[in-house]
């Protein structure tokens, strides 16, 4: 038989309850309604997905594509994939329901996200993210509303002051076509030197060394030429809107060459905004332009911007969320007055209040009651004052006890 007080959640993976919950639900619902203000509807997208949705818009180079996918083939022979993102579900959404001609759409999502990586503080291998997408807009404007929006849920989540925004272009397809020759060349010179991912990477996708965490190939990066040198005047000048957008916006941010994201479809803005008070999980939400991504999924050409953020690493990073205010604990007396209590309670739930009731006990035990669940009154239901309809009601912050009507309950708690 299983013990199940041996039993732990499969390696990775956490239960979200308590705390944890509190705060995880506070970073949802702050994004939810700050993404709402900049026209974003949210979208649910299946947590899996045909493998192709995701292996020919990853690029075979990422580390999602190469190492972290949790794939299996399901009972009817179809090779499945547990999504490790969103933005490629959402795409494959657009396409599939022929929402190609009304555009732009502005997508905001939330969501577990799956990977195979080593667990450790801030990395799961079940883990959660919110994100947005504009969708069909080639102005750099969408890219400065997508990393505003972004920077504002992390003000709203009081973390603004400990994160940095981090700036960088990938250019246009001339500007990286000459970019990649430069880094191959650089690269070329070190090549026993770099590590075995990275010389791999060099042959397929050299801009992906700019991002590996290998610690020698951090080294020989700082020494890499950067893309701003190698913009074309079309890439320069789109990179110049964003930051013209995003400092009337009071976006701050620095320049930064060496973004260049895990995934392999970026083109124009990559971006990340890091912290240091995560260790080494720095990254709390990155994003870029995707232009190229739907085409390689078969469908139209279709320009588009987003990002994700990794909501236990915010949930981490925010203040306590409060429990819940001003809960009210219904106490009746006896037996007697059980039914009036919960007519009470009924009256009060139908107003829009957080009230409870045990469901046995006498006096001492639901005032107990009352206590655990922090409830801030308590409204006692006695048989004399039913009588002339009134109840208790006591304040259990500081003790204070008074009569009050019982028709207008609803209206003094509010
Ligand atoms: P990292 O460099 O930390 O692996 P990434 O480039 O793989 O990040 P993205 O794919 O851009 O990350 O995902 C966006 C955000 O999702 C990350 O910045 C992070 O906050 C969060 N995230 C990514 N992987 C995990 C994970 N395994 N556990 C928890 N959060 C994660
Ligand atoms: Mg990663």
């Amino acid at each position: 038989m299983v013990d199940l007080k041996t039993l732990q959640p499969v390696r990775g993976t956490r239960d979200i309850i308590g705390e944890d919950s509190r705060r995880h639900f506070h970073v949802i619902g702050m994004a939810r309604d700050i993404a709402a203000r900049y026209g974003c509807t949210e979208w649910v997208t299946p947590i899996f997905e045909d493998t192709s949705v995701f292996a020919r818009t990853l690029g075979e180079t990422s580390d999602v594509v190469t190492k972290e996918m949790y794939s299996f083939t399901d009972r009817g022979g179809e090779s499945i994939t547990l999504r490790p993102e969103n933005t490629a579900g959402i795409c494959r959404a657009l396409v599939s329901n022929g929402l190609t001609q009304s555009l732009p759409q502005k997508v905001f999502y939330a969501g577990p996200m799956f990977r195979y990586e080593r667990p450790q503080k801030g990395r799961y291998r079940q883990f959660h993210q919110i994100g947005m997408e504009i969708i069909g807009s080639a102005e750099p404007l969408a890219d400065a509303e997508a990393i505003d929006c972004g920077w504002q849920i992390l003000r709203a989540l009081g973390i603004s002051q400990h994160v940095t925004l981090k700036l960088n272009t990938l250019g246009d397809t001339a500007s990286r076509d000459a970019y990649r020759a430069a880094l191959v060349a650089y690269f070329s010179r070190f090549e026993a030197d770099l590590s075995a991912d990275s010389q791999m990477r060099l042959v397929k996708n050299p801009l992906r060394i700019l991002d590996s965490k290998d610690e020698n190939d951090r080294r020989l990066v700082a020494g890499a030429p950067t893309i701003f040198d190698y913009l074309t005047p079309d890439a320069a000048r789109f990179f110049d809107g964003v930051q013209n957008a995003l400092t009337i916006f009071g976006v701050p941010f620095i320049r930064d060459p060496q973004i260049v994201r895990g995934l392999d479809y970026y083109s124009h803005t990559a971006f990340e905004f890091t912290t240091d008070a995560l260790g080494a999980q720095g990254t709390v939400l990155g994003g870029g332009r995707y232009d190229g991504l739907l085409e390689q999924m078969g469908g139209p050409a279709m320009p588009a911007i987003g990002w994700a953020a990794g909501i236990e690493r915010l949930a981490m990073l925010i203040a306590e969320p409060p429990a819940i205010e001003n809960a009210i604990a219904i106490i009746p007396v006896n037996d007697v007055m059980q039914n009036h209590a919960l007519q009470i309670l009924a009256d009060l739930r139908a107003s829009g209040m957080h009230a409870e009731i045990s469901y046995r006990g006498n006096m001492k035990r639901r005032m107990e009651r009352a206590n655990r669940i922090q409830a801030a009154f308590a409204v006692i239901v006695g048989d004399a004052e039913f009588e002339r309809g009134v109840v208790q009601v006591k304040n259990l912050r500081d003790g204070q006890q008074i009569e009050q009507p019982i028709a207008g309950l609803a209206d003094y708690f509010r």
